[in-house]
């Protein structure tokens, strides 16, 4: 802590992830004494570097990029790139670590990393993010590879900005590689990549309620954000019957009463992806629908929760509410999104809640067979990679109840994931000695 002491939301991060390890530790005997969980909270390497870059008017301006290579020892680096204003080093930290326990549950060979920049796409032309990206890039490339380090998309970062980082690295390196997941479909991206992590919170939670012979037909839900994660969980609860009451973004919220089907879906793809607008301008279009200004949508009565936005975007005083309105469910598709009164709350309450590192590991698993398709020089279909991805989210199911059934048959999905997820990277370290 003394180390990290001006880094919040890492150190939130560690102590939801120490407070269930190290009673384990404790009680197995190959880890105690190894100071395996001190050697994970510090990552193997942190690069901080200038990004200069020229806007549409002439003026130079100067952000700061980051990439956090945490751990490697299952695998090559591989984690998303945020670009947002809040961007620092304690949020890419926490999201880095937090990789590194969701890579190792997806089954496949990922270390876990993370980066981005507090640079802010919005309000910017697509000259200037091609710009900011390919002065990212100049600097990023050296320490990057295909058996490096595998960036990815996050908050800020999506198709057309892949598009640009991948440009300057192929320049750059003059080497046509899978460096970079979420790639565009004709030049090695995978299909369902995009789908993925929206996609997978939903088969993620379809398991959860399974344990209690329940399902997505019929449900009321509520999602918060309205960017790649909520708008692909909507389309797959859509998919599964249920109705979508609600999506937001940083200026509030909109409730459909009567539900958000796929048109209406459709016109906000193209509102967020294409024309880059607000959610707001839904209510324009669609009269059964309210806007709510600066507020957050764990009001509305609803069974099933998905927070699909940014970390700590639902407090403790919102978990009570949930839960008072009869939520029986709660699976996070962004990373950290509940604080930790509000995990606090749902496990008082014993209703299903799943931690954004087993829950929306589908997007990093989507891209491990990304990595995969590129190396084989192959591309799967459809069908082949949602049924992995499928199988994938129950595997991570299984390992959770795994180590996270309690004695009353309650899961508590925190302790699974975090145990699960530790206990690949520490025997992977364990055998790779102290280095
Ligand atoms: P996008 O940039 O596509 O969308 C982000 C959404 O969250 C937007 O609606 C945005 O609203 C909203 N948002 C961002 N910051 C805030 C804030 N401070 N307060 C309220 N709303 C906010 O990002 P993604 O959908 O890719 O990512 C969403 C979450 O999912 C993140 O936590 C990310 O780390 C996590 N995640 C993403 C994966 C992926 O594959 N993309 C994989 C695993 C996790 P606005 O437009 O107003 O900023």
């Amino acid at each position: 802590r003394s180390r990290n002491g001006h880094e919040p939301e890492f150190i939130q991060a560690v102590h939801e992830v120490a407070e269930t390890v190290i009673p384990y530790i404790a009680k197995h005997d190959i880890y105690n004494g190894k100071n395996i969980l001190l050697r994970m909270v510090e990552p193997e390497r942190l690069i901080s570097f200038r990004v200069s870059w020229v806007d549409d008017d002439g003026e130079i301006h100067v952000n700061r990029g980051y990439r956090i290579q945490m751990n490697s020892a299952i695998g090559p680096y591989k984690g998303g790139l945020r670009f947002h204003p809040t961007v620092n080093a304690s949020i890419l930290k926490f999201l880095a670590f937090e990789q590194v326990f969701k890579n190792s549950l997806t089954t496949l060979p990922m270390g876990g990393g993370k980066g981005g920049s507090d640079f802010d796409p919005k309000g910017k032309s697509d000259d200037e993010v091609m710009r900011f990206c390919h002065a990212f890039m100049t600097e990023l490339c050296r320490h990057i590879g295909p058996n490096t380090d595998v960036p990815a998309g996050d908050i800020g970062v999506g198709a057309r900005e892949i598009g640009f980082l991948f440009g300057m690295y192929k320049k750059i390196r003059n080497e046509f590689t899978g460096v970079l997941t979420g790639k565009g479909r004709s030049w090695g991206g995978s299909l369902i990549r995009p789908e993925a992590t929206g996609y997978g919170t939903v088969y993620f939670a379809q398991s959860m309620l399974q344990t209690q012979g329940k399902d997505f037909s019929g449900k009321n839900v509520v999602i918060s954000g309205s960017g790649n994660v909520a708008q692909y969980a909507a389309e797959k609860a859509i998919q599964l019957g249920a109705k979508v009451l609600t999506l937001s973004d940083s200026q509030g919220y909109i409730f459909d009463k009567d539900g958000i089907d796929t048109e209406k879906l459709e016109f906000v793809m193209d509102l967020k992806n294409n024309k880059r607008g607000r959610i707001s301008e839904y209510v324009d279009k669609y009269k059964s629908a309210t806007f709510h200004k600066g507020a957050t949508p764990w009001e509305v009565a609803c069974d099933i929760a998905l927070p699909c936005a940014t970390q700590n975007e639902l407090g403790g005083d919102d978990a009570k509410e949930l839960i008072k309105n009869g939520c029986i469910c709660v699976a996070e598709g962004a990373n950290m999104p509940s604080t930790p009164e509000a995990i606090h709350e749902f496990h008082t309450a014993k209703i299903l809640f799943a931690p954004g590192k087993a829950s929306n590991a589908g997007g990093v698993a989507t891209s491990g067979l990304e990595m995969s398709q590129n190396s084989l020089r192959i591309s799967w279909t459809r069908e082949e990679v949602d049924g992995r991805l499928k199988d994938i989210m129950e595997d991570i199911h299984d390992s959770c109840i795994q180590y996270g059934k309690d004695e009353d048959g309650y899961c508590n999905y925190v302790r699974g994931a975090n145990i699960a997820g530790f206990v690949k990277v520490a025997d992977a370290m364990l055998a790779q000695g102290v280095i």
